[in-house]
């Protein structure tokens, strides 16, 4: 019988972990966060061709938007780590781990029917987001400038609605280019 791709993993819960997300701790914005001791890049051309990819930058990272009882996570892998955002608890962040895990291992042992890609997916720079923003620093975002909100913005650290100063032609377009 084919190895799994993730190895059973003791104490799993004990291995996931809440960190805050760029956000106002008032509004229980976290993520969830597992660091593992396998190598995962062996997976992201087979989830970089069948997941909405945000990111991928092969032996890199790879982030990608994944449903879970109808609702949207971004998720973040690295050689070694994943993580998903948002969560507003460990409950939500180990039911979600589950899923995600269980999605992750159908990926594996589907890959001889699926044409793994190589192609990366840049995100849009920083510096062209930070142009589209007020500027003033305010830090209500969450963030300590507007280029630290824009540089979150293009990894998927950050929502375009936590500038509560964008005008709504301005959210909406951020939102498409975003996306
Ligand atoms: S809330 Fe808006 S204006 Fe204030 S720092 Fe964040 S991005 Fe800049």
């Amino acid at each position: 019988m084919e190895e799994k791709f993730f190895p059973s993993l003791m104490n799993e819960d004990e291995l996931l972990r809440l960190e805050q997300a760029y956000c106002y701790p008032a509004k229980g914005c976290y993520k969830g966060l597992v660091k593992l001791d396998i190598d995962l890049t062996p997976l992201f051309p087979y989830l970089r061709a069948v997941a909405k990819t945000l990111y991928f930058e092969p032996q890199e990272k790879i982030i990608f938007k994944y449903q879970h009882n109808g609702k949207d996570y971004k998720v973040f892998l690295s050689k070694n780590e994943v993580s998903f955002a948002l969560v507003s608890d460990k409950d939500e962040a180990c039911e979600v781990w589950k899923s995600l895990k269980d999605y992750l291992e159908g990926i594996w042992e589907k890959r001889s029917e699926i044409q793994p890609s190589f192609k990366p997916v840049q995100r849009p720079n920083p510096l062209e987001i930070y142009k589209l923003l007020p500027k003033t620093n305010c830090k209500e975002c969450g963030f300590l400038s507007c280029l630290a909100f824009a540089s979150a913005l293009t990894t998927g650290d950050a929502d375009p609605a936590q500038c509560p100063y964008l005008d709504n032609k301005t959210e909406k377009f951020l939102r498409e280019t975003l996306s």
